[in-house]
């Protein structure tokens, strides 16, 4: 049983920052990475809005940027996935890994949360590649061109909006023939002359040759096949916190998105959690760093107060 003060499980711009702050409070934080070092970022090939570098970053460089500057504060890396945590009997908490068994005395909870997928054929060869599950992060290099967006909730709408910005045209594909999201959004939407709407019908593949050129289609009430040309495929058909393996161990909403108090702590005394596991509004790489920073922050003063 390997004996830490704080462990971080997720290794996002949120657990990052964690690492980052509880590294230079010489908590010697150690982080679990998760299959995935750097979480959704690593897979985002352009990031245009993250303070601080005017010709925009790559996710990977952002990644790695973050990682080396934990590092030299002394935060540590296992590059390993949790696979079970009992919080029951308080501190210290213990986490098994694929690898190792620890105990921890404080944990803060940075896992994420993931984009629903289609699960069509092409879609995860093309990501990066036109298909994309964020319109803030991608929708500017879709300038003058032609883009589907799939979904017919608030997401859909608001980031078919915000394509508009850019695209030429936006077609966005629904499974019905009525839309989810709200009254506003659905006004605006109707509204917007680069908008159109393709109802009753789903993707069932995207095609391209290295990058997205056409998605087929097939109509759920005809069962009419079709093909469309387009530039990039934004999917927002909603998103789902991470937190499996926290059932049962932190009060979470209905969705599963772990409830946090005002100092960013769980339903469990020194259990805290940061970036999109526990919010589902904002998701974006700076709001994660400052709930990261924040949540470091409470955990070092909760131990100091223990101690
Ligand atoms: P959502 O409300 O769950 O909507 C998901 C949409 O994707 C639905 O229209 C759904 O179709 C469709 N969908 C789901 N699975 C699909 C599949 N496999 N293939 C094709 N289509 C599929 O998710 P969301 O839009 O991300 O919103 C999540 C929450 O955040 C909501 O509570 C929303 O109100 C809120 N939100 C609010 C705002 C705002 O107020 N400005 C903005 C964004 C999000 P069906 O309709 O047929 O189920």
């Amino acid at each position: 049983m390997q004996k830490e003060k704080v462990i971080i499980i997720g290794s996002g711009p949120a657990g990052l920052t964690a690492a980052l702050y509880t590294a230079r409070a010489r908590l010697e934080p150690l982080v679990i990475t998760g299959s995935l070092l750097g979480g959704q970022i690593s897979i985002t090939n352009e990031v245009e809005n993250y303070p601080g570098f005017p010709e925009g970053t790559t996710g990977p460089e952002l990644v790695e940027l973050m990682q080396k500057q934990t590092e030299r504060f002394g935060a540590r890396f296992a590059m390993d996935e949790v696979t079970e945590v009992d919080f029951d009997q308080g501190s210290p908490f213990r986490i098994k890994t694929l690898e190792e068994e620890y105990e921890a005395e404080a944990v803060i909870v940075c896992v994420g949360a993931s984009p629903k997928r289609l699960g069509v054929p092409g879609e995860d060869e093309m990501i990066g590649r036109g298909v994309s599950y964020c319109a803030t992060c991608d929708g500017f290099f879709f300038r003058d061109k032609d883009v589907v967006v799939v979904g017919g909730g608030d997401s859909a709408l608001e980031e078919g909006l915000f394509l508009t910005r850019f695209a030429n045209r936006v077609r966005i594909i629904h499974r019905r023939d009525e839309l989810r999201a709200g009254e506003a959004l659905k006004r605006r939407a109707f509204a917007n002359e680069k908008i159109s709407f393709v109802w009753d019908t789903v993707v069932e593949e995207i095609q391209g040759n290295g990058k997205v050129q056409k998605v087929r289609l097939r109509n759920v009430k005809s069962d009419a096949a079709s093909e469309l040309e387009t530039d990039g495929v934004f999917i927002f058909i909603g998103h789902y916190p991470n937190s499996g393996l926290f059932k049962g161990q932190v009060e979470m909403d209905k969705v599963g998105y772990l409830l946090t108090d005002e100092r960013m702590m769980t339903s469990v005394a020194g259990v805290f959690a940061a970036g999109e596991i526990q919010d589902p509004v904002f998701r974006q790489i700076a709001t994660s760093v400052g709930q990261g920073c924040a949540a470091a922050m409470m955990t070092e003063r909760w131990l100091e107060a223990r101690e």
